[in-house]
């Protein structure tokens, strides 16, 4: 592993709309004293998205690039589960998942089991932490994991459909959302292998690519459009400097930046990349498949 590259990773993610569920804590202390108003755009609230939901979204992320190396993956229900959708966990059986931990049979376990633990208090190896996120920007620490983004609540009327009722509401349906999310979420690793950051890095890309996919979407609201992340790995060879240029509208990419993204790109990524391939698909000729 290069010295240059530590355990910390930052993944820059931009979304116009994230609606995490009921789930988005709120820090109002800032906000007008006493007489705080919900619906007032001038209101500065800033919050916490919880790793909850990023976590899984990462985690199918993954999943889904290790799958595309012709691998099966731990399935995030535990095995014994009373699952009420039993036919549904059985298929997903089939499409690419193997019960959490039947890994373990045959090797050290699988990949995504080694990140995300969760089999007999199995620590996951990778650290995913919550965001804090403000509107005002200059009080956004980047390097600490943070984001610009505005707390908004989203009102939404459920009405009838009988002409008689001219559109009367049924019910009215209140969610927590943040608007316009600019900033970088701190993850790392408790071990550090090639293979992980090959996995994040892939996963990263493989996530952008899909970003209006509904099933690699984030959080809810994903029929209206939430959730649609734009994401990027930040290059793990820049300084915090460089990091926070990479947030900053004035600034233009340094000389600096231009040549670790060269470096990056030629020489790390690659080999990142073939350790990730060489540690899913050994597991394959071990049980006697084909090797093309
Ligand atoms: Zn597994």
């Amino acid at each position: 592993m290069p010295d240059e590259i530590g355990p910390e990773f930052f993944v820059r993610l931009r979304s116009d709309l994230l609606v995490i569920g009921d789930s988005i804590l709120t820090d109002r202390h800032h906000a007008s004293n006493g007489n705080y108003d919900p619906t007032d755009p001038q209101n500065q609230i800033g919050g916490i998205i919880p790793s909850f939901s990023l976590s899984g979204w990462l985690r199918h992320g993954m999943e889904r690039v290790v799958q595309n190396h012709g691998e099966t993956v731990c399935h995030p229900g535990e095995a014994n589960a009373n699952f009420r959708k039993d036919e549904v966990y059985d298929r997903d059986l089939k499409a690419g998942y193997h019960e959490k931990g039947a890994c373990l049979d045959e090797s050290d376990g699988c990949v995504i089991l080694d990140l995300f633990g969760g089999l007999n208090n199995r620590p996951g190896k990778v650290m995913r932490r919550p965001i804090q996120f403000s509107p005002v920007r200059a009080s956004v620490e980047y390097t600490r994991g943070q984001a610009e983004g505005h707390y908004r609540r989203v009102g939404r009327q459920v009405a009838s459909r009988n002409p008689a009722d001219g559109r009367e509401s049924l019910r009215a349906v209140e969610l927590d959302a943040v608007a316009n999310l600019d900033g970088a979420w701190h993850l790392r690793f408790r071990e550090q292998t090639p293979e992980f950051i090959g996995l994040l890095a892939e996963a990263i890309r493989f996530l952008d690519g899909h970003r209006t996919d509904f099933l690699h979407q984030l959080g809810g609201a994903r029929n209206f459009g939430g959730g649609i992340v734009e994401c990027e790995l930040i290059n793990p060879l820049y300084t915090e400097r460089e990091l926070r240029r990479v947030f900053d509208r004035r600034g233009e990419d340094t000389a600096s930046m231009t040549e670790k993204d060269e470096r990056w790109q030629t020489s790390h990524l690659p080999e990142f990349q073939s350790a990730l391939t060489d540690r899913i698909e050994p597991r394959r000729d071990a049980r006697g498949e084909p090797d093309d």
